[in-house]
């Protein structure tokens, strides 16, 4: 694939059903590009991204990019949501706390490498619409669904092993790094409206250390901590 189908194709060749689809976004948007988890690729190769956005999209479901979901908000790029995903390393026994539900399909993706995902949206028709999918036609039964203001987290049932962050914040959020574990992962966009860095956030008992990673385009966070 060229720079320029990258960025301005939809990537996806015409013909192919939405399974064939799948596995050539997980071979030619993921694993080509450094996806190299075997898990997140497996998972992102079983979760039917098309239940996931609107009917009028759904032939582009596998486009190479965001993709409008409604109420002014994003299903994320197929790369980005892998990425952020391999940054959190999970193993399988984690507690993790997703902050921006949307379409559920990071959820959704989480659910499968993780013993158990709490997602929250301050939106709460698109939390009913994930929660649709996710647990009456995909009959995911590990993701709790919450409707708030997210840039506090979800105290109830933290502490987390992992926070995954899917909306830009203009600094971190003190209350998510007070609910992270001791060796927990955090991942982030911070920074300015229209632009932030990807930043991974540990905590070491009482240290937390900070890494950028990459330059994203994240929406909003809307809340006490956020805009
Ligand atoms: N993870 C989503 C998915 O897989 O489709 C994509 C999320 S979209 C890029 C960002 C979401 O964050 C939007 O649905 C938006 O309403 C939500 N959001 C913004 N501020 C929030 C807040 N303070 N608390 C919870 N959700 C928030």
């Amino acid at each position: 694939m060229s720079l320029f189908d990258r960025f301005f194709g939809n990537g996806v060749p015409n013909g192919m059903d939405f399974e064939e689809q799948r596995r050539w976004m997980v071979e030619h948007q993921l694993r080509e590009w450094g996806i190299s988890d075997p898990r997140v690729l497996d998972a992102m190769g079983r979760v039917p991204r098309e239940l996931f956005v609107p009917p009028e999209y759904r032939e582009s479901a596998y486009y190479d990019g965001a993709l409008p979901i409604g109420e002014g908000q994003t299903i994320s790029q197929p790369y980005v949501v892998a990425h952020m995903t391999m940054m959190l390393e999970l193993k399988g026994h984690e507690k993790v706390l997703e902050v921006g539900t949307g379409s559920g399909y990071q959820a959704a993706v989480l659910s499968l490498l993780a013993r158990e995902v709490h997602t929250i949206e301050r939106i709460p028709r698109l939390a009913e619409r994930a929660r649709q999918v996710l647990v009456d036609e995909l009959k995911l039964t590990n993701v709790h669904f919450h409707i708030g203001d997210g840039s506090k987290g979800w105290p109830e049932a933290a502490p987390y092993d992992a926070i995954l962050v899917t909306c830009a914040s203009p600094t971190i959020p003190p209350p998510l790094i007070e609910q992270l574990a001791p060796g927990g992962r955090m991942v982030i966009p911070v920074g300015p409206r229209g632009l932030q860095e990807l930043v991974l956030v540990r905590k070491e008992d009482s240290k937390v250390s900070q890494e950028k990673r990459a330059p994203v385009a994240f929406v909003p966070m809307i809340g006490e901590y956020g805009w």
